[in-house]
């Protein structure tokens, strides 16, 4: 068994700084383990006692008989090292360090915590300062958390790995009194060794894990955790994360808008879309989410029924539903005749409209039983919520017991809000496989995550191309073309000149009329300074040539090299597509409306490399700029492949150049109208040694 396979289903467990005091936290792990039913051998630590709990206490690590599989440390900081010594040179296969005071406070806690890894050679660490993990399959508690307090905590197939240990407790806790039960819970506090996605790798692999929920503040190894997301679409098992970070600004690059367009948490949506994995917009959510998940049951789209008895947490079901795009259609004429048909006369108009209004009657047990049965029956609709009124405190089992009837007869989602507040009813229904939520802001949520999934694109590796001979730091705009062209971007036609006589000469070799740039690798803002000019005639040329080094003399720029002289290019639409680096998660390519609004509107979407073809085409189907592309209010549909294209061409390069590329933009390409492709129209590269 691999040693995080010991960590999380130890035989045996030896507690380091054990207390036999029951009422303080390090007395607490011993009493959980005996409390939750750990069936296997728990050997305290403690030089003063010789018993603890009615077991056996050793008086130091060297005494314990055996190698045990796992060991939690209860001791302060400065005591943790040597003992993380003892248990590696003991054979022990995993330590959990409960102790702070290490890399997270800063000044030689680093060094301290590096020490510690140190000192554990080949025996793997959780922690430090970790709460530890709870396995509710085999009744295993590794954990001081006061939430295991609770008498009887529900067993589920929902694991969580958490990067925080008081969010471990308060998801147990909270779970808990929904009736929302867990397999697995592991905080991984500062990822010493073991980290977020190596654990997320083993609770995929566990039989009792059906969906993972994760509590993120940033990752150590965005390429596990990669792999770990990929392995677990493959397998099925939908993985929903809480990033907190959500105001962290993303760095601004030197001189290009992509650094600016890219915060730091968008790379974040960026890698969860990609790999198919959940966001948790709230903390809630992370909750709600997978259990909603966990039942197994998915809707094919988006047509949902709300069915009440009472009109506002209806309207306020289908509000919530309808403003984040889910279709509330009306009941089909069948349907809302077997539902007419369980009713007064006078309630049948609300009952053949969505939400489907069952009023009085619908408090009687069978005629909502009827009514739900009818709404999952009908081809109409794709998933099913309905109110619980506070007509269900008098008989909260029968009202359960329906839904659950419901729910089992049936392969489509059946949701339920309970109205008022009642911990037992969400208790009940929770733990009879009808997903219970108290906030009409969760159902989008979950509806959401029940969507179908689009299969993970294959990555598949691109030919390998041979790199041009590359000058380093910023290039002019030529060379970034001329590399941007290497790869297969479609750019302008171009020449770049000394001077404003052959400004004038490459102007009539191009003929009609043209586009005149200074040619600089120090002024990445060229209009700003004065120094583009459109729609030019070749007599024209010589002047303006004059007129721009003046105005950029005037601005205070530096002397340009000489200038450019290209065609004038055509386009529909225009786009930005540029490269960003993100310091954490790596190389990204960023796709968006471009020209001057681009920071105003902020259309742009990310995705980091390496990048798929379907990412590609997602790419642009996801911007708002969509619906402009494909032709918006009668202008023609624009050449959207040829853009995918252009997108794809731009990360080869990005993959090529790896770590030498530093910056690259290009800001705008032209989209061409169908069949006439797109024109990288501007472009900019800072490239280093490689
Ligand atoms: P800047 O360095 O200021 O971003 P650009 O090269 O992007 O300079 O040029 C500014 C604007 O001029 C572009 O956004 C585009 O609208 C227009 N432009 C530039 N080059 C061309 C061209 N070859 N054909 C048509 N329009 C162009
Ligand atoms: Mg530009």
């Amino acid at each position: 068994m691999s040693a995080i396979g010991k960590l999380l289903r130890p035989r045996s467990v030896a507690i380091i700084g054990a207390s036999a005091d029951m009422a303080k936290m390090t007395g607490r792990p011993v009493g959980y383990l005996q409390k939750h039913g750990f069936a296997g051998a728990i050997w305290p630590v403690n030089p003063r006692a010789t018993e603890i709990a009615g077991l056996t206490s050793y008086p130091d690590i060297a005494a314990l008989p055996g190698a045990p599989d796992a060991a939690i440390i209860l001791l302060g900081a400065e005591r943790v090292e040597p003992a993380v010594r003892a248990l590696a040179e003991k054979g022990c296969a995993a330590a959990i360090i409960l102790a702070g005071g290490f890399a997270e406070s800063g000044g030689d806690g680093g060094a301290r915590q590096a020490a510690l890894q140190k000192a554990a050679g080949a025996m793997r660490l959780l922690g430090p300062n970790t709460i530890g993990l709870v396995n509710l399959t085999d009744h295993i508690t590794l954990s001081a958390t006061g939430a295991l307090e609770v008498g009887e905590l529900p067993a589920g197939r929902i694991s969580v790995v958490s990067q925080s240990g008081g969010i471990l407790g308060a998801l147990l806790s909270r779970a808990a009194d929904r009736g929302i039960g867990f397999a697995k819970l592991v905080a991984t506090g500062n990822e010493a060794d073991i980290d977020a996605a190596e654990v997320l790798e083993a609770l995929l692999e566990d039989e009792a894990t059906g969906v993972v929920a994760m509590y993120l503040e940033g990752l150590r190894k965005p390429e596990r955790f990669r792999a770990a997301a990929r392995r677990a679409a493959a397998l099925g098992k939908p993985v929903v994360v809480f990033k907190v970070g959500r105001s962290e600004a993303g760095e601004r690059s030197a001189s290009s808008h992509t650094g600016a367009l890219a915060g730091a948490d968008r790379m974040f949506d960026a890698l969860f879309r990609q790999l198919g994995v959940i966001r948790a917009e709230t903390f809630n959510d992370l909750i709600d989410i997978p259990a909603a998940l966990v039942v197994g049951k998915r809707a094919a789209g988006k047509r949902v029924a709300v069915l009440t008895s009472t009109g506002g947490a209806g309207t306020l079901l289908a509000d919530a539903a309808g403003v984040a795009g889910f279709a509330l259609p009306d009941p089909d004429a069948a349907t809302a005749e077997r539902i007419t048909a369980l009713l007064g006369e006078d309630e049948k108009p609300a009952a053949a409209r969505n939400p489907v209004d069952v009023t009085l009657a619908g408090v009687k047990p069978e005629v909502f039983r009827a009514a739900i049965s009818a709404l999952l029956a009908s081809d109409a609709y794709d998933a099913v919520v309905t109110v619980v009124g506070s007509s269900a405190l008098a008989q909260p089992e029968v009202v359960a017991g329906a839904l659950a009837e419901c729910a089992a007869g049936s392969a489509k989602p059946l949701l339920a809000y309970v109205s008022p507040q009642a911990p037992h009813i969400v208790r009940l229904l929770n733990g009879c496989g009808v997903p219970a939520f108290t906030a009409p802001e969760s159902l989008p949520a979950m509806l959401a995550a029940l969507q179908p999934r689009a299969p993970l694109p294959a990555m598949v590796a691109a030919e390998p191309l041979a790199l041009p001979e590359l000058p380093e730091g910023p290039l002019n705009e030529a060379e970034a073309k001329a590399l941007f062209a290497h790869f297969g971007v479609p750019v302008t036609r171009e020449f770049a000149v000394a001077d404003a006589a052959g400004a004038e000469a490459a102007a009539r070799q191009l003929g009609g009329k043209v586009v005149l740039k200074i040619l600089s690798r120090h002024i990445a803002h060229k209009s700003d300074v004065g120094g583009v000019r459109v729609g030019l005639t070749a007599d024209q040329v010589p002047d303006a040539c004059a007129a721009m080094l003046a105005s950029v003399a005037a601005a205070g720029a530096p002397t340009p090299e000489g200038f450019l002289v290209g065609e004038l290019a055509r386009g529909e639409v225009e786009m930005i597509l540029g490269f960003h680096r993100d310091p954490q998660l790596g190389p990204a390519v960023l796709l968006g409306l471009g020209g001057v609004t681009a920071e105003l509107f902020q259309d742009t979407t990310l995705r980091l490399l390496p990048l798929a073809p379907a990412d590609a085409e997602a790419m642009v189907g996801e911007l708002r700029a969509a619906r402009l592309l494909a032709g918006w209010r009668g202008a023609p549909a624009c050449d959207t492949p040829a853009l995918v294209a252009a997108v794809l061409a731009f990360a080869r390069m990005a993959e090529a150049l790896g770590e030498r590329l530093v910056e690259a933009e290009i800001n705008p390409v032209f989209v061409g109208r169908v069949g006439e492709g797109v024109r990288a129209v501007d472009g900019l590269a800072v490239l280093r040694r490689g």
